[in-house]
């Protein structure tokens, strides 16, 4: 029993590839190669070296005293805050720009919603001097300006989206479809463990240093490399692979998984997707997903414009309906509200995605001798006039 994806990239009966003829000969390439290249000791070298020094891993285990107090467990907290660009998604998209490099690849496209992704993309496109093209809808583009400006001056172009609702998912779509046109000097970089085999299980391996760096710095902490628990916020899900990765298949660690509920998990404005979630197909992967009786995807909201996806990876799929992870919903207010008090408690200001782990407290108990360990996936900088708009500051 294994909850890692086998080798067609199925969790459970999630996963897969369910992708357009067209897209065959890319998707094929990646899978046929990607854990040999993986395993290449020069790219193991060039992959580490840059998480070291351009990225600043390992990132500190940090043992929050003053939540602990409050919550009246042993809580820490691993810092992907404090990597390079603020987040941890950049562990993803210097793996795969490496990964492109090794292919023969000369051009980047990506996708963003929020723009996190894409700013993370143009940082590492920068960095290897490699073309650099992120799709985003046209109202995510008007939303997300200090990010699109962000991307303009790492040197990327960014491509409106003008199609359906002009945000994420028409995004995505625009971007399949320049890599169907251009399948041979092309790299699509995704930014989570979503999309078609091997792009779920090849981001989560990318972003598993964070589970193994946790084994080692708790081991020197506590004397033991697990955990009672992992915690981390879900939008597609790949801070929360990376937190659970060398934990998933110790049935001793509790998994903890947070979905952001909006305005509540049934008011019709949330991002809940395994709550709210059915068996369905997007992105070329089987998964859960939000839709109408008649399969359409629905819209999603939260908050975060980290969260708002309306689907999931395959990997939690699979964690919430085998009962292996724990699924806990949170409002938007819930999840400010503890945003606001772990500044305040630990001079720390969460991203409003991450915000929301930080908001299991509320309904959660743990014993006094627990060791939870929260995922710290972003830090709050890019937030603040969210904050400042909600508190009135
Ligand atoms: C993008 C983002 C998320 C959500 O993405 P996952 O793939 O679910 O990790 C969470 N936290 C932060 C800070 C983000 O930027």
């Amino acid at each position: 029993m294994t909850y890692h994806a086998d080798e067609k990239g199925y969790y459970g009966q999630f996963g897969g590839a369910f992708i357009p003829e067209m897209l065959y000969p890319n998707t094929e390439e990646l899978r046929q190669n990607y854990l040999q290249i993986m395993e290449e000791p020069s790219f193991v070298k060039e992959f580490r070296a840059l998480l070291k020094d351009y990225v600043g891993r390992p990132t500190p285990l940090y043992f929050a005293k003053r939540l602990s107090d409050k919550y009246k467990t042993k809580i820490y907290l691993k810092r992907e805050d404090l990597c390079h660009t603020g987040a941890h998604k950049v562990n993803n998209t210097i793996g795969q720009i490496l990964m492109a490099k090794r292919l023969g690849k000369t051009r980047i496209i990506a996708e963003t919603g929020a723009g996190q992704h894409g700013v993370a993309t143009a940082t590492v496109c920068a960095l290897m001097g490699i073309e650099c093209v992120v799709y985003m809808g046209e109202i995510d583009i008007a939303r997300q300006a200090p990010n699109v400006a962000r991307m303009k001056m790492l040197g990327a172009e960014v491509r409106p989206a003008l199609s359906g609702s002009r945000t994420l998912k028409d995004a995505t779509n625009e971007a399949i479809r320049d890599w169907i046109n251009n399948p041979v000097n092309t790299h699509y970089i995704i930014g989570s463990v979503v999309g078609p085999h091997p792009y779920p299980d090849m981001v989560a391996r990318f972003q598993s240093v964070i589970s193994e760096e946790i084994q080692s710095q708790l081991l020197e902490k506590e004397g033991i490399p697990n955990p009672d628990y992992v915690v981390a916020c879900v939008g597609g899900g790949s801070n929360a692979a990376g937190t659970y990765y060398h934990y998933l298949d110790n049935e001793d660690v509790g998994i903890i998984a947070v979905e952001a509920a909006g305005k509540g998990v049934n008011s019709g404005e949330s991002a809940a997707t395994s709550a709210l979630g059915k068996v369905g197909i997007i992105h070329g992967s089987k998964t859960l997903l939000m839709q109408t009786q008649d399969g359409q995807i629905t819209e999603p909201y939260s908050i975060s414009a980290g969260l708002d996806y309306p689907g999931v990876g395959p990997m939690h799929a699979h964690l919430f309906t085998s009962g292996r992870g724990e699924f806990i919903s949170i409002t938007d207010d819930e999840a400010m509200t503890a945003g606001l008090m772990v500044s305040q408690l630990e001079g720390i200001i969460p991203a409003i995605e991450t915000a929301h782990a930080f908001a299991i407290f509320g309904q959660r108990k743990f014993a006094q001798d627990d060791i939870v360990v929260i995922n710290l996936s972003g830090r709050g900088d890019k937030d603040l006039q969210a904050y400042i708009d909600y508190f009135k500051l």
